[in-house]
């Protein structure tokens, strides 16, 4: 099976290890450059990397972890007071998400229907725990 279909194309896959109960997959953004949120120009000179901890939907039961590996570029444009920017991933990973957008509306969907504690139970069991207060 090809693992690249499973992920949203904003990220590429890297690799994957599996345990008893987690799926751990590393990615890293698909394309080349990065656009800066202010001045909206690409840039490919690369700052640094950081990785980013994010959770995506359970596969087969098991809790999935993802490791987006992610660039911070410096800005191409002198004249703005942002000199380096994070790379975005589009509206599957927004910045300061934890999680991506999908697992995000299964969430909320299991909150809207069963309420926080007994959604919270549900979502554990089901490979995607949440606590009850983010439910709320
Ligand atoms: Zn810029």
């Amino acid at each position: 099976m090809n693992a690249c279909l499973l992920f949203p194309e904003a990220l590429a896959f890297r690799y994957s290890t599996v345990s008893a109960n987690t799926v751990e997959c590393g990615l890293m953004g698909s394309t080349p450059f990065g656009t800066c949120p202010l001045c909206q120009r690409a840039s490919s000179k690369v700052h640094r990397y950081y990785q980013r901890k994010v959770q995506d939907l359970p596969i087969s039961g098991k809790i999935v972890k993802l490791y987006i590996s992610t660039r911070k570029f410096f800005c191409q444009q002198d004249s703005y007071p942002r000199k380096v920017f994070a790379e975005r991933f589009g509206s599957c990973l927004r910045p300061w998400q934890r999680r991506l957008e999908r697992s995000n509306e299964q969430i909320q969907a299991v909150g809207l229907s069963c309420g926080s504690k007994p959604g919270a139970r549900i979502c554990e069991v089901i490979g995607l725990p949440v606590s009850a207060s983010t439910l709320l």
